[in-house]
C-alpha cells in the first residue's frame, strides 16, 4: 500500500492528507525511506531529512487544526540544486559551490514553502545546468529509474543489478535529470527543473514524466542560478498533465524581485474535464522531422498527429524555416551568457578558492581550473571569444537577430491559426551510460537540444509528455508548444493526449517491494 501510495498523484495525495487517510509525517517518512532504497540513482545531491520531517510535523499539526495553508500543504516535493534555499546547500553539482549556503530562498521555492510543502532535498544535475545528460556535475551521474524497471528488462536482457557498479544502466537526460529521476521514481510529487534550452523537458521525455516549461517572464527567476538570463525559467517536473498546472498555480506571477515576470495579475487555472478537439488546430513542423531522429519517435510522433486528426482537430502541416540554425544560435549565446555569468566565481568573491598564491591572475585561474569542469570552462572560453571587440558583430549580434527570425518563425504559424504545435521531444530514446560516454559530451548535447531550444529562445511555454513505449520498454516523450501565455490551451491540449495514450506506470520491481510489504499499516480506504 506505500507503494501505492507513493505512486499516487499530487492530486490524489493532497486528497488523501485532507481527509486524513495518511499523515504529513508519514508521507514524509515513506519518501525519505524510499530516497535510502534508491540512493544508487544518485537523484539527490543532497537530503534535508531533519528539516523535511519537521515541515512534516507542522504540516500535521495545521491539518489536526483543520487549516492546512493551501493544496500542496505535506505535499514531499524536491528542488533541483541551482536553486538557491535558504540554510540549505545549493551546488549547482559544481564544487565551485561545495559548501555554498545560501542566506535565502528562490521565489518559487519560498511559494512551495508557503503552501505548506514539504522540501525533501536538493537534485543532481548537470554542472551549472550546462548539458543534456546529467552525466557531468561533480557528484557523479544520475541514473535513470528506467533501467531498472520491468517493463525494459522484459524487453532487454537485464543489463546489471541496481547496486552493480557498472555502466549499462541508462541516463536521465538532462540538465534536470535528478529531478526526473526522483519524480518518476516516486520518492517525491513534484520537483522543480529549470529550463535554458530544454533541460527540464529532456530528462522528462526520457525518464516518462511530464516537464513543463512555461512562458518566459510567467515564473519567477528569482534565486535561480543563472545560465542564459533570456532563456531561463524555472520547470515543473510532475507524473501528470493535471500536477503540473497545479504546481503552476502556485509558482506562476509577478515577483517584485525579478523584472522579467510581468505585471499582469496570474489567474490560478483549472483544467476543462471534457475536452473538444474540433476547437484546435494542432500544427506539426516539417522541419523537426530532423536528422538523427529516431524511427520509432518519428512512428510515435505521425501516430499522435494522427489520434489530433481523428478527434476532430484541424491537424496541419506547417514550417518553422529557422530551426536548422537554432543549436549554433543557442549555443553562441549561451556562451555569451555564461562568460558573463561566471566571472563572480573567481575565488575571491564567491566559491572555492585555490591556494595557490603566485598572483591574482594565477589564483583565478587555478580556482577556476580546480572548480568548475571542463564544460562549463569551454563555454567561459567560447563566451569570451564570441564577445571580443572584434568578434562581437559576428557572433553575438548576428546569433542575436537569428534569435529573432526564430522568434518570428513562430509567430507566423499562431498568427496562421495553429493553436499548438506537436513535435518530438528528443530524437531518442534514453541511452546507456556506457554508450553516452564515447561521444564528446559537448557535441552530442547540442545536438539533443534541437526540439526544445528554439522554445526558448522564442519564450514559449513547451510541456513534454510520455507517449509511448519503445520497443526496448523505454518512454518517448512527444512535446506541445503553445502561445506565450497560452498555458490553459497547451496543458489543456497536454491533458486531452495523456488521457489518450495512458502511459504505463513505471513497475520498479523488486525496489520498490520493500515498501509494499509494510502495506498492512495503511489504510485501505487510501484511495477511496
Ligand atoms: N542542454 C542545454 C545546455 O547544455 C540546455 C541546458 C538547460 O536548459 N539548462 O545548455
Amino acid at each position: 500500500m506505500a507503494g501505492k501510495m507513493l505512486r499516487a498523484s499530487l492530486r490524489e495525495i493532497s486528497a488523501a492528507l485532507k481527509k486524513g487517510h495518511v499523515s504529513s509525517t508519514e508521507l514524509c517518512q515513506k519518501c525519505l525511506s524510499l530516497i535510502k532504497t534508491t540512493k544508487f540513482l544518485n537523484a539527490y545531491i543532497t537530503v534535508t531529512e531533519d528539516t523535511a520531517l519537521n515541515q512534516a510535523q507542522a504540516s500535521e499539526e495545521r491539518y489536526r487544526q483543520g487549516q492546512p495553508l493551501g493544496d500542496l500543504d505535506g505535499v514531499p516535493v524536491a528542488v533541483k540544486d541551482n536553486f538557491s534555499t535558504a540554510g540549505i546547500e545549493t551546488t549547482c553539482a559544481s564544487k565551485m559551490l561545495k559548501g555554498y549556503i545560501p542566506p535565502y530562498n528562490a521565489t518559487v521555492v519560498q511559494k512551495l514553502l508557503d503552501q505548506g510543502a514539504v522540501l525533501l532535498g536538493k537534485t543532481n544535475l548537470d554542472e551549472f545546468a550546462m548539458g543534456s545528460g546529467s552525466t557531468d556535475g561533480a557528484f557523479g551521474p544520475v541514473r535513470n529509474p528506467w533501467s531498472y524497471s520491468r517493463q525494459y528488462r522484459e524487453k532487454c536482457a537485464p543489463t546489471s543489478c541496481a547496486q552493480h557498479e557498472d555502466t549499462s544502466w541508462l541516463i536521465t537526460g538532462g540538465s534536470s535529470g535528478g529531478s526526473a529521476a526522483a519524480v518518476s521514481s516516486f520518492t517525491c510529487f513534484a520537483a522543480l527543473g529549470s529550463d535554458s534550452g530544454g533541460s527540464t523537458r529532456n530528462p522528462a521525455s526520457l525518464c516518462g514524466v511530464v516537464g513543463l516549461k512555461p512562458t518566459y517572464g510567467l515564473i519567477s527567476r528569482y534565486g535561480l542560478i543563472p545560465l542564459v538570463n533570456s532563456m531561463d525559467v524555472p520547470g515543473i517536473l510532475t507524473r501528470c498533465v493535471e500536477d503540473a498546472a497545479a504546481v503552476l498555480g502556485v509558482l506562476g506571477g509577478h515577483d517584485p524581485k525579478d523584472s522579467t515576470t510581468v505585471q499582469d495579475p496570474f489567474c490560478q487555472f483549472q483544467l476543462p474535464n471534457v475536452i473538444d478537439m474540433k476547437n484546435f488546430c494542432i500544427g506539426v513542423p516539417k522541419e523537426y522531422n530532423a536528422p538523427g531522429l529516431s524511427s520509432e519517435i518519428l512512428a510515435m510522433w505521425s501516430k499522435a498527429a494522427d489520434l489530433f486528426e481523428k478527434a476532430g482537430a484541424k491537424v496541419m502541416e506547417v514550417s518553422l524555416p529557422h530551426t536548422a540554425h537554432s543549436i549554433v544560435c543557442y549555443h553562441v549565446l549561451c556562451a555569451a551568457d555564461v562568460a558573463s555569468n561566471m566571472a563572480r566565481f573567481d575565488g575571491l568573491e564567491y566559491g572555492h578558492c585555490s591556494s595557490a598564491d603566485q598572483s591574482t591572475e594565477a589564483l583565478i585561474a587555478a580556482t577556476r581550473r580546480e572548480g568548475l569542469n571542463d564544460v562549463v570552462r569551454g563555454r567561459i572560453l567560447s563566451g569570451n571569444y564570441f564577445l571580443l571587440k572584434q568578434n562581437y558583430d559576428n557572433y553575438f549580434i548576428k546569433a542575436q537577430k537569428v534569435r529573432r527570425l526564430i522568434a518570428t518563425d513562430f509567430a507566423k504559424v499562431f498568427r496562421s491559426g495553429v493553436d499548438i504545435l506537436l513535435t518530438p521531444t528528443t530524437l531518442n530514446q534514453a541511452m546507456s551510460y556506457q554508450e553516452f560516454i564515447k561521444e564528446d559530451n559537448r557535441t552530442r548535447s547540442a545536438q539533443d537540444d534541437i526540439f526544445t531550444q528554439a522554445a526558448n529562445m522564442a519564450g514559449l511555454p513547451a510541456v513534454s509528455i510520455p507517449a509511448a513505449l519503445s520497443g526496448e520498454g523505454l518512454p518517448i516523450g512527444l512535446q506541445f508548444i503553445g502561445r506565450a501565455f497560452h498555458e490553459l490551451q497547451l496543458l489543456t491540449v497536454a491533458r486531452w493526449f495523456e488521457k489518450q495514450v495512458q502511459f504505463p506506470v513505471l513497475d520498479l520491481e523488486g525496489i520498490m517491494d520493500p515498501l509494499d510489504s509494510v502495506s498492512h499499516q495503511e489504510k485501505s480506504a487510501f484511495f477511496s
